[in-house]
C-alpha cells in the first residue's frame, strides 16, 4: 500500500471535490481518498495500481467521470494558474451579451428583430452555464446552480421579463467569476504566507559553482549560500560566517549567528555573510520539507465542524428541495390569483438558494487560513480538529525539563567520594554515558565538557532507563548514571539543595556526582498568569526530585505539581484528569518529545516543544511550537479562537441571508436577483472574511 498525492487543476468548487472524492473512494483499489478544496490536493492509498505508470491517466479518467474539466497533474507547489485570462474573456463575453440584448430592446426594427436579438443574447451568455448543466443532468441525473439558472432565466424571457431574465444571468456569470477570484486570492495569500520552499541549491564542484533544484543535492555534498539567499538543505556550515534569519520556520526574527561548525536549517535565510554547507540531509528529509509536509496534510483531515456541516448539507438539501416542489405544487390550490407559472418559479428561487456553496467554500479555508497563519507564527498544527481544539482547551499538564525550563543545563559542581576517582574522571564518566542518550541533561553535559580525548567507542551494553538515567558497561566496570531512584542507595539522604543532582555508580559503589542547574525560560510566568485569565488550569508533571519541581512551579505559578515520576507515571496521572473531565473540554499536554511521547499522544492535543531540527517531536504530537516558547500555545489558542470566530460569522451570514431570501420569497417579496445573491454574493462575503483571519 502506497500514499499518491496529485493536484487537480480547474476543480472550481467545493461541492465538485466532494463528488470526485465520494467517486474515487467507491472505486475498487483506491482508499483514504481526500480531496482538500483549499490546496487543491488529490491524496489516497493504494495497493492494485502501487507502482503502476499508467495511475496517473487512471486517476483522471475517474475523476473526469464526475468532472470532465479537471486536469490531474502532478504533485508540485508550483501555483496552479487559476485562469484569470479566461476570466477577463468572460467578462468581455458579459458585456458583449448585455449590449446585443440593450441593441435589440432600443432599435426600432420590430418584435421580431428584438426576439432575434435576444436569443443571441441569451446565447452569449449562457453558452457556458448551459453545457455544464446539461452534462450534469446527463452524467449525474441531477440539477446543479447552472440547471437552475438557466431554466429561470430563459423561463423569465419567456414571460416578458427579459430584462431580469439577463440580469440574472449576468449577476449569477460576474459572482461566479469574483468568486473563483477570491477563492484563488485567498488560497495564494495562504501559500505566500508559507513560501518557504527553496528554489535551488548553489552545489560547489571542485572549484566550480552550479545552480541545481535541491531535490538533486546528496548528503555530504557541499553547498554555497550567499548572502540573501535561502538555505536550500540541512547541514553544517565548513567555512564561513553568517547571520540567519529563520523566521520562517520558527517566527522567530531575532537574527543567530552562525560560523564553522554551526548547524543550519533549510527555510531559514542567510541575511549577511557568505557560508559554505556541508548538506546532512535529503531534500525530503530536509525540515523545510518536514514543515511544509506537515502543514500541507493538516486541512486534508477534516475537522468536526467540517463534517457537521457536510451532514447538515445532506439533510438541508432533500429538505429544500422537497420544499420547492411543495410550493410549486400547492401554491396555486391554496392562494387564490396564484399562477403555476408564479409557483413554478418561486421553486426556483428556492432551488437557487438552497446550494450550501458558501459555508462548504469557506469552513475549509478557514481551516486552511488558521492552520497557515499558526504555521507562519511557528505554530505548526497538524490538523484542523486540533486548531479547532486548541480553544476549548480547559487544562494543560506540562512537563518541566525542557518545557518550563530552557533544558540547558549548567554544570555548577563536581563531588568525588572516593579518592580513587578524582573530579575530571568522575566527569568522563558521564561524558561516556551521555554520549549516547538524546536526553537535555545529556545535550546539555555534553555541550559544557568539550573533550575529544574520550573514547567513547569502548562503551558496551548502554542502556536508558527513561526518567532515571542510563546504565553501560566499560572494561571490567559496569556503570550507573542518574538521579537518586536508581541508585539503590540509603547512603543518599534526599537533599534541599538547588539543582539536579546526578549520581555516578561504578560496580555498586556511589563514587560521585555533578550537580546540574537549570533555568526557568523567560515567558513561562506570564504565560501561567494569561492561562489562569482564561480560566486555564495548569499542571506540571516532572520526573525531577520534589524539591525542584515544588521550587519551580511556585516561582512560575502552577498549583499542581506532581512529581518524581517516571513516563508511565506520567501516563497514569494524565489518564485520570483525562478522565475527570467534561466530553467538550480538551486536555493538553506540553512536553519536549524526548521520553514522553507515550502522554503527548493520550492527550486531547499533544503540544511539542523545540521542533526546530527535532524530528522526533514533530512525530509525537499534534501541534509542535517551533520557538522554544511556551506563550505560543496562547497564540494558538488566540488563532483558534479567532478561526472559529470567522467560521461561525460565515455560518450566521450564510444561513441568515438565506432564510431571509427564503421567506421574502415566499410572500412575494423577492425575486431571482436576491437569490442570486444570496448565493454568489453570500460565498463572496464569506471568503472575504475567512482573509481576515490570514490578518
Ligand atoms: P522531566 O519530566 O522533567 O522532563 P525526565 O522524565 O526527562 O524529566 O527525567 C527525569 C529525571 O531522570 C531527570 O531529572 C534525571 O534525574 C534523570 N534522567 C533522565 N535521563 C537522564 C540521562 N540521560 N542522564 C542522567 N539522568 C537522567
Ligand atoms: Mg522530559
Amino acid at each position: 500500500m502506497k500514499s499518491y498525492r496529485y493536484k487537480l487543476e480547474g476543480l472550481d468548487c467545493a461541492n465538485c471535490a466532494k463528488k470526485v472524492e465520494e467517486k474515487l473512494a467507491s472505486t475498487d483499489g483506491f482508499e483514504n481518498v481526500n480531496v482538500n478544496f483549499s490546496t487543491l490536493k488529490l491524496s489516497f492509498r493504494t495497493e492494485k495500481y502501487e507502482n503502476d505508470k499508467n495511475l496517473k491517466n487512471i486517476v483522471e479518467e475517474i475523476v473526469r467521470k464526475v468532472e470532465p474539466d479537471v486536469n490531474v497533474i502532478e504533485n508540485s507547489n508550483k501555483e496552479i494558474n487559476e485562469k484569470t485570462e479566461r476570466s477577463n474573456v468572460d467578462i468581455i463575453r458579459i458585456i458583449i451579451g448585455v449590449l446585443v440584448y440593450f441593441l435589440g430592446m432600443k432599435s426600432n426594427l420590430g418584435k421580431g428583430f428584438s426576439l432575434i436579438f435576444l436569443i443571441i443574447s441569451l446565447v452569449i451568455l449562457l453558452h457556458k452555464i448551459v453545457p455544464k448543466a446539461i452534462k450534469q443532468i446527463v452524467k449525474n441525473k441531477s440539477l446543479d446552480e447552472n440547471a437552475l439558472i438557466a431554466i429561470s432565466a430563459i423561463g423569465e424571457c419567456f414571460v416578458d421579463k427579459a430584462m431580469e431574465g439577463i440580469m440574472v444571468i449576468t449577476l449569477y456569470e460576474i459572482g461566479k467569476i469574483l468568486e473563483a477570484k477570491a477563492i484563488s486570492k485567498t488560497r495564494n495569500s495562504i501559500s505566500s504566507l508559507m513560501d518557504i520552499r527553496p528554489e535551488y541549491a548553489n552545489i560547489k564542484d571542485k572549484e566550480e559553482i552550479k545552480k541545481v533544484s535541491p531535490e538533486e543535492v546528496k548528503i555530504g555534498d557541499i553547498i554555497v549560500i550567499k548572502s540573501g539567499e535561502k538555505i536550500p538543505l540541512d547541514g553544517i556550515i565548513i567555512k564561513g560566517e553568517a547571520e540567519i534569519d529563520n523566521s520562517a520556520l520558527t517566527g522567530e526574527s531575532e537574527l543567530i549567528n552562525v560560523k564553522e561548525d554551526s548547524k543550519v536549517l533549510s527555510g531559514g535565510i542567510n541575511v549577511q555573510g557568505l557560508i559554505e554547507v556541508k548538506v546532512e540531509k535529503l531534500y525530503e528529509d530536509s525540515t523545510v520539507s518536514q514543515i511544509l509536509n506537515l502543514v500541507e496534510n493538516a486541512t486534508d483531515e477534516k475537522a468536526k465542524t467540517e463534517n457537521f456541516v457536510s451532514k447538515a448539507a445532506k439533510i438541508y438539501t432533500p429538505i429544500v428541495l422537497g420544499l420547492a416542489v411543495l410550493v410549486a405544487i400547492f401554491m396555486p390550490i391554496f392562494f387564490k390569483g396564484v399562477t403555476y407559472q408564479e409557483s413554478i418559479y418561486k421553486a426556483l428561487i428556492f432551488l437557487v438558494i438552497s446550494c450550501p456553496c458558501s459555508i462548504a467554500i469557506s469552513v475549509p479555508l478557514s481551516y486552511f487560513s488558521g492552520i497557515g497563519k499558526a504555521s507562519k507564527r511557528g505554530i505548526l498544527v497538524k490538523g484542523s480538529d486540533y486548531l479547532d481544539g486548541l480553544k476549548d482547551i480547559k487544562q494543560i499538564v506540562f512537563d518541566k525539563t525542557g518545557t518550563i525550563t530552557t533544558g540547558n543545563f549548567k554544570l555548577s559542581e563536581i563531588k568525588s567520594f572516593n579518592e580513587k576517582y578524582n573530579e575530571k574522571e568522575i566527569l568522563e564518566y558521564f561524558v561516556m554515558g551521555e554520549s549516547y542518550s538524546n536526553h537535555p541533561i545529556a545535550k546539555s553535559i555534553l555541550n559544557e565538557v568539550k573533550n575529544e580525548d574520550i573514547d567513547i567507542k569502548q562503551v558496551r551494553d548502554f542502556e536508558e532507563i527513561a526518567g532515571k538515567g542510563l546504565k553501560y558497561k566499560i572494561q571490567d566496570k559496569e556503570i550507573i548514571i542518574g538521579n537518586k531512584s536508581i541508585m539503590n542507595d540509603n547512603k543518599i539522604t534526599s537533599n534541599q539543595e538547588e539543582g539536579t543532582i546526578l549520581f555516578l555508580k561504578i560496580n555498586d559503589e556511589v563514587v560521585g556526582s555533578i550537580k546540574l542547574i537549570d533555568e526557568i525560560k523567560p515567558d513561562v510566568k506570564t504565560t501561567m498568569k494569561k492561562l489562569s485569565d482564561l480560566g486555564i488550569k495548569t499542571k506540571m508533571f516532572t520526573g525531577d526530585k520534589k524539591e525542584i519541581a515544588q521550587k519551580i512551579a511556585k516561582e512560575v505559578g502552577i498549583k499542581e505539581v506532581k512529581y518524581e515520576m517516571l513516563p508511565q507515571n506520567k501516563y497514569e496521572e494524565l489518564e485520570k484528569v483525562l478522565q475527570g473531565k467534561k466530553p467538550s473540554e480538551k486536555v493538553a499536554y506540553v512536553g519536549d518529545g524526548i521520553n514522553d511521547s507515550p502522554v503527548l499522544a493520550r492527550a486531547d492535543i499533544g503540544i511539542s516543544m523545540g521542533g526546530v531540527g527535532s524530528s522526533s517531536a514533530i512525530e509525537a504530537s499534534d501541534i509542535v511550537i517551533m520557538t522554544d516558547e511556551l506563550s505560543k500555545v496562547i497564540e494558538g489558542i488566540e488563532i483558534s479562537k479567532k478561526t472559529n470566530k470567522i467560521i461561525m460569522q460565515n455560518l450566521v451570514i450564510s444561513i441568515g441571508i438565506k432564510l431571509l431570501v427564503f421567506t421574502l420569497t415566499l410572500f412575494g417579496l423577492s425575486d431571482m436577483w436576491e437569490a442570486v445573491f444570496a448565493d454568489v454574493g453570500v460565498t463572496l462575503i464569506t471568503v472575504f472574511n475567512t482573509l481576515r483571519i490570514l490578518r
